[in-house]
């Protein structure tokens, strides 16, 4: 989109080790020769790296977030982690409400939306995942999923600052299938357009990601389709030869 720089964001998911720290080294390096020009970059890693990653990324472009916080600032949420302590321990972003929280902690648009004012709560920008499932897609009910789901999970007051979009489509996440371009453009045209509706002018350039099976060999399609503003990668961002060749993209 025309006046936004485009944000390639990892995804770490519930995978590495400080082994893997690594690959964060060489994502870093890649990006101080040069790609940041016309590229942001952040990998957001499990908690328990997130300080070690900050402090690696702290001398490159990279940016280190986290991949979900509690609602809540502190206080009795055995193994829960609040936006804050994400913050105090290096990260400038955090994902939330991405599909695998929606399954498998049951996570609905309301929790989502409270995370995301957790998130800007605790200064860091707030990357809320949306997307249908492939039952809801078979249906033809994609864009109206997209809308319920920014209807309910992003919140009336979100800026191109404080908010990033992430359109993931639940079937292509860690799949390998990919919606055709113009499946991808219909989609980020249709949550563009209810963004601004809902937001208003200001979301004219809010960045608005495509997640699910981004690999180097497809970015440069994906990523070309209007209204696509960067990636968000899972499995491809564990590896820095991926990461940098889909950053390459661009
Ligand atoms: C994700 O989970 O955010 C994702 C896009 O995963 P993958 O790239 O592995 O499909």
């Amino acid at each position: 989109t025309p006046g936004i720089r485009p944000l390639v964001a990892g995804n770490w998911k519930m995978n590495g080790i400080g082994a893997s720290l690594d690959e964060l080294r060489m994502i870093g390096d890649g990006f101080m020769r040069g790609l940041d020009a016309q590229t942001e970059a952040l990998v957001c890693v499990p908690a328990t790296l997130l300080s070690r990653a900050a402090e690696i990324l702290s001398r490159t472009p990279v940016r280190a977030g986290g991949e979900d916080c509690h609602a809540k600032e502190s206080g009795a949420h055995t193994g829960d982690i609040s936006a804050e302590m994400l913050r105090d321990a290096g990260a400038t972003h955090v994902i939330v409400g991405h599909s695998e929280r929606r399954t498998d902690h049951g996570e609905d648009d309301a929790t989502v939306r409270a995370k995301a004012e957790a998130a800007w709560r605790a200064g860091l920008v707030a990357i809320v995942c949306i997307g249908e499932t492939n039952e809801q897609r078979q249906a033809g009910q994609t864009l109206d999923v997209l809308s319920r789901q920014i209807e309910g999970s992003v919140p009336a007051s979100a800026t191109s600052a404080n908010t990033i979009i992430a359109y993931e489509p639940v079937w292509a996440i860690g799949t390998g299938l990919t919606p055709t371009a113009d499946d991808v453009a219909s989609a980020h045209a249709h949550i563009r357009t209810r963004l601004e509706t809902k937001l208003g002018a200001g979301a004219r350039n809010m960045r608005i990601l495509y997640g699910g099976s981004v690999k180097p060999s497809n970015a440069v399609e994906l990523l070309g389709v209007d209204n696509v503003d960067g990636a968000l990668v899972g499995g491809a961002s564990l590896k820095a030869a991926d990461f940098l060749g889909i950053a390459e993209a661009y």
